[in-house]
């Protein structure tokens, strides 16, 4: 049986023992090659929009003899998915920003109706794809954070619940962090770190929180260089968010991490 990443392994864990799943911007469609040999996954749609990575998904599912239950598609985004043909959606290893249009160009066309679940791995910009998850009533019922290969990812799991608003509010309401902030400076926060990742911090949590912090901090000594009216603007706002993280961490570290 393939062997995954770490980072593969927890998406493929989140998935739903039984569920048909669609993994879209497959590549090497190692995802659904696994769900399918570890029998966790009775079929399988690898999407791919680019023509390499297509043929890539292709080999290796006949290459795994798994050519009869593993459809490789080429196509861009939940295009690929027949309405009603996947009760879970695995989307991995692309940007926050992209996953978020893939999403909604895919909620437009009613591809994602009859889908029961969602994972997530956005590289970077995990905020947009907890804005949208919000804005369309998905509920994120865990989150996992990882590092491999110097890299930390963060893997999101959300299902539709029918008290989703109550809970979604509930998620977000920011209580637990004793921060001086109003409801929508929490929730912004809440967003940019993650709900569960605050809840049950882990070394990868701060490790990637003190990286981003010494990252803003070099892009403001660049700033501050700069006479235009823009880049003192840009500057303070860097610094506001800044401050907000390191209260956050501070804020975290009073209680006692969780071990990763
Ligand atoms: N999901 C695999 C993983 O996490 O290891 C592969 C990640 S790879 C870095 C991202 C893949 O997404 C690339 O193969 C790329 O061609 C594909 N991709 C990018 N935009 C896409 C889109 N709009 N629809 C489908 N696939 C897309």
């Amino acid at each position: 049986m393939l062997k995954l990443s770490n980072r593969l392994q927890l998406i493929a864990d989140y998935v739903t023992e039984g569920s048909r799943v669609a993994d879209i911007g497959s590549d090497h469609a190692m995802l659904p090659v696994y769900l399918l040999q570890s029998g966790k996954c009775p079929s399988a749609i690898a999407g791919e929009l680019n023509r390499g990575p297509f043929e890539a998904a292709r080999k290796q599912g006949a290459d795994a003899g798994l050519s009869d239950r593993l459809t490789v598609r080429q196509g861009d985004g939940l295009n690929v998915l027949n309405n009603g043909e996947a009760d879970t959606v695995t989307i991995a290893g692309m940007g926050g920003s992209l996953m978020s249009e893939i999403l909604e160009a895919g909620q437009a066309t009613r591809k994602l109706e009859g889908v029961q679940e969602l994972v997530l791995q956005p590289n970077v910009g995990e905020e947009f794809v907890r804005a949208w998850l919000l804005k369309h009533d998905w509920y994120l019922a865990d989150e996992s954070i990882v590092e491999e290969d110097g890299k930390i990812y963060e893997i999101m799991h959300a299902i539709r619940v029918s008290d989703v608003q109550e809970r979604n509010e509930e998620l977000y309401n920011g209580k637990f962090l004793k921060l001086s902030l109003q409801p929508d400076g929490l929730r912004k926060i809440l967003q940019q770190m993650g709900p569960h990742l605050l809840r049950a911090p882990k070394p990868a949590l701060f490790k990637k929180w003190r990286h981003e912090l010494n990252k803003l901090a070099r892009i403001c000594g660049q700033l501050s260089e700069s006479e235009l009216a823009e880049s003192a603007v840009k500057r303070e706002q860097m610094l506001a968010e800044m401050k907000v993280i390191e209260e956050v961490l501070q804020c975290l570290l009073m209680d006692k991490p969780s071990s990763s």
